[in-house]
């Protein structure tokens, strides 16, 4: 009855925990992201089991059959190809069906590459914002980009290696020029943690680049506290140039604080008039 969400390995097959090998050898059926890919993990566990298909183009479609399985009594185990299901992977749609359903859903704790990236990134914010793969529409890249400039949190990204340079600049462009870190083909043979500013990275992995990547990016920082003469001179500026109190707080307002700039232009106004 219960379905088991188990992560396996992001690269190092030793890294499949005791639990997880256990569920899956004892469970009455796996369902898996790619049949073929996770036939090899099977194996190479010396567990044969029957297998049901949920790939992510068709995941919609394919849950229904295998929540009948799992309320007619069948234990399940969902895996994806590597890391941890539903973590932009396949898995939520079922999950959520699932739960609606009552069925049991029992997480099975494992590999994940953001949170193995996140756990050697050595940044200061103790909060992370998982963004996973940015849109591919530009337009909607760009909103997001805009959303995340704000966070205080790590940002953390995933991307395949033929659009890593690419995105490296771009992630410049609309945050920054931050401290970063390229966390490529983690817990496999040509693991690389290659640390910089977001500048110096896009620099580095300007040509061709293989193998499966994370980036984590520093969050905001504070914005520094204003010079208050500085303010008051730029205040005193828009007035004389003939902008009222409520126009110049609209426009300093983000940075300044909307009500502070408007009762600092009330009070130059009225000592200049
Ligand atoms: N569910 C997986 C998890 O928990 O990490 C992520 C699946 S997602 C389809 C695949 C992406 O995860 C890759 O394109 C890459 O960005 C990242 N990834 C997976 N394995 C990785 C590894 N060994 N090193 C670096 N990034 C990895």
């Amino acid at each position: 009855m219960p379905l088991y969400v188990v992560a396996t390995p992001i690269g190092n097959l030793q890294d499949l925990t005791a639990r997880a090998r256990e569920i899956l050898s004892t469970c009455d059926g796996v369902v898996a992201e790619d049949t073929r890919h996770s036939e090899k993990l099977l194996r190479h566990l010396g567990v044969r089991k029957a297998l049901h298909s949920l790939p992510a183009f068709d995941e919609q479609a394919r849950a229904d059959g295998i929540l009948s399985r799992l309320a007619s009594g069948a234990s399940l185990a969902l895996v994806t190809d590597a890391g941890t299901p539903a973590v932009s992977d396949p898995g939520s749609i079922l999950v959520r069906k699932a739960v609606a359903q009552g069925i049991p859903v029992i997480p099975v704790p494992g590999p994940s590459a953001a949170i193995a990236a996140v756990s050697v990134s050595g940044f200061p914010e103790t909060r992370f914002h998982f963004a996973g793969f940015l849109p591919r529409k530009q337009k909607t890249r760009g909103e997001m980009l805009g959303e995340l400039r704000a966070l205080r949190s790590q940002l953390v990204f995933y991307e395949s290696p033929q659009r890593l340079g690419e995105t490296l600049r771009e992630l410049h462009g609309a945050l920054g020029d931050r401290t970063a870190l390229v966390a490529r083909e983690l817990t496999k043979v040509h693991e690389e943690l290659a640390r910089g500013t977001l500048s110096e990275l896009a620099t580095r992995f300007a040509g061709e680049t293989r193998g499966e990547i994370v980036i984590v990016v520093s969050g905001a920082g504070v914005p520094e506290a204003a010079d208050p003469a500085e303010l008051e001179q730029e205040v005193r500026d828009r007035l004389a140039r003939g902008e009222r109190p409520k126009g110049i707080a609209e426009a300093l307002g983000p940075a300044h604080g909307k009500r502070e700039v408007y009762q600092l232009a009330l009070r130059l106004q009225e000592e200049s008039d």
